[in-house]
């Protein structure tokens, strides 16, 4: 159950801070999840038992954005190319932070924060969403987190900033192609806004 006391702090977190990043379903860095607004079964987190099983993508997510979400989740694993393919063939223009081999690093297209940048596999190898990762993938998944400290690094944010990965239609997943945000820039709240 949530409690009244969590709840009081949801309606208390402005509207745009929770826009992306409240609720569970979404991995943040030290796994730790948020007030337990949303669960799903896929994803990392630490949810209560028995608690409701509202599955709301974030306190304050629009039914535009649950909808979409959802739409995105039905493709998901077709195989089709994302706008991140586009993005990694320099298709689309992106302003391109950290780059090696293995992972791209780009400014967010639509800001929760002063520095947000998403970090990606060039090479999606199945990994459509972290919920798809096999034991193969753990050098990858690592190189992407050190990637994400990089990135860090070069936003001039290391001293604090926060990674998300939002798995899955119930966490607002809008993109089939793993990727990690890197997010910095102002004063970060737990329970995540
Ligand atoms: P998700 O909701 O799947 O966790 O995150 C997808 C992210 O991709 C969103 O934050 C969205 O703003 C970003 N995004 C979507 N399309 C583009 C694009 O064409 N360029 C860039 N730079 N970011 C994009």
């Amino acid at each position: 159950m949530i409690s009244q006391k969590s709840m009081a702090a949801a309606a208390m977190i402005p509207f745009s801070l929770l826009r992306n990043y409240t609720t569970t379903g979404r991995i943040a860095a030290g796994v730790r999840t948020s007030l337990g607004l949303c669960a799903h079964p896929s994803s990392i987190n630490f949810l209560t038992p028995n608690r409701s099983p509202r599955y709301l993508c974030r306190a304050s997510a629009t039914h535009d954005e649950e909808a979409a979400a959802k739409a995105a989740a039905i493709n998901a694993d077709n195989g089709a190319p994302t706008i991140f393919d586009k993005i990694i063939s320099k298709e689309i223009p992106s302003t391109i932070v950290y780059e090696d081999d293995k992972v791209l690093a780009f400014k967010d297209i639509n800001p929760e924060a002063p520095v947000h940048v998403l970090v990606i596999p060039k090479f999606r190898d199945g990994l459509t969403q972290l919920g798809k990762a096999e034991q193969r993938h753990g050098e990858i998944l690592g190189q992407l987190l050190y990637a994400s400290r990089i990135v860090a690094e070069k936003e001039g944010i290391l001293e604090g900033f926060r990674v998300v990965i939002n798995n899955g239609p119930s966490a607002c997943q809008s993109v089939y192609h793993l990727h990690l945000h890197v997010l910095g820039g102002r004063q970060m709240h737990w329970p995540p806004g």
